[in-house]
């Protein structure tokens, strides 16, 4: 049995963060500092952990983190409000809103109402349409993150034929469309999918994105194939059976140390893309 190349988040993400260390030093020059607004709604522990996260990734790197924070019986309407605010604030350049929001809230609403040139987690309506028509500024940050990893090792994607697991808008939809867009065949498989293991079977690229743990069976990888987990679950697994599907892949994203990392990357670089864009 071959050992699998094995697709290091942490390489990957280290390598963008040195570049965008001097693209905020050359910023900080002309007296601007990138600044990302994260919205915090609710007291859901595993958000606040994240959004954490993304504050301190910003404030290695020398960018400001605004950080909002409001109750769990926020209405839409308030929330639309604090989006407003930060979409006319000139010293915020990255509009973040964690979700889930609590149920009250219309999340579609919320989304929609940040401003494309600040949506730098790809969730506006608009901001996905891009991303399909392969001139969007800021893809969702994972789907992002996934294809620099593939563009990290020089993994060929034209031609070769993906099979994404997962269809949501910030993930699974948003990768299939940039699959497409570099020339793969996209096969795009959800819970409604009949023989998914046959689909899988077929892929020479796998994308994990469903939210289940170790789902993916080792079986269902083609010998040769890339796998990549975009899965994070309880008690740190992702959703392939990593030992399984190590065997029979070229190439595999372990978790955690895959594309976590590299999606926090995304969402810092499309931050200071922002920043330089808002700042010409
Ligand atoms: P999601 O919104 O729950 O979507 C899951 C998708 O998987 C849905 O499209 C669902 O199909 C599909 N699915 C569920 N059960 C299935 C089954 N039995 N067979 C085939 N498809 C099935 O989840 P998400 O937000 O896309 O996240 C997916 C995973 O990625 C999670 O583990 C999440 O923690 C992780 N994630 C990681 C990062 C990161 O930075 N690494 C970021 C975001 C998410 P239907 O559409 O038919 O319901």
């Amino acid at each position: 049995m071959k050992t699998p190349l094995l697709l290091d988040g942490v390489e990957v993400s280290n390598r963008i963060k040195a570049d965008l260390a001097k693209r905020v030093t050359a910023l900080n020059e002309k007296g601007i500092t990138p600044s990302l607004a994260t919205i915090l709604v609710g007291e859901d522990p595993s958000s606040a952990t994240y959004v954490r996260m993304k504050g301190n990734a910003c404030h290695k790197l020398g960018m400001e983190s605004k950080k909002i924070e409001m109750p769990t019986e926020t209405t839409t309407e308030e929330l639309l409000a604090t989006i407003q605010q930060l979409n006319e604030d000139h010293t915020v350049h990255g509009i973040l809103l964690q979700h889930p929001v609590p149920e009250q809230i219309d999340e579609r609403a919320a989304f929609d109402a940040i401003a494309i040139e600040k949506d730098v987690d790809g969730v506006t309506t608009l901001g996905f349409a891009q991303n399909a028509f392969n001139f969007a500024q800021y893809p969702s940050c994972t789907p992002a993150a996934i294809m620099a990893i593939l563009d990290h090792y020089d993994l060929p994607i034209e031609g070769k034929h993906a099979v994404v697991v997962g269809r949501s808008p910030i993930l699974g939809k948003p990768v299939s469309m940039m699959l497409l867009n570099r020339n793969a065949t996209v096969t795009i498989c959800h819970s409604r999918t009949s023989e998914l293991e046959a689909h899988v079977k077929q892929a020479d690229i796998v994308v994990a994105a469903v939210g289940r743990p170790e789902f993916i069976k080792g079986e269902w990888i083609k010998p040769g194939a890339v796998v990549l987990d975009a899965g994070y679950n309880k008690g740190n697994v992702g959703d392939c059976d990593y030992d399984g599907c190590a065997a029979n892949a070229s190439a595999i994203t372990p978790v955690p140390g895959g594309v976590g990392p590299v999606t926090i990357s995304m969402l810092l670089k499309h931050t200071v893309d922002a920043a330089e864009r808002l700042n010409p």
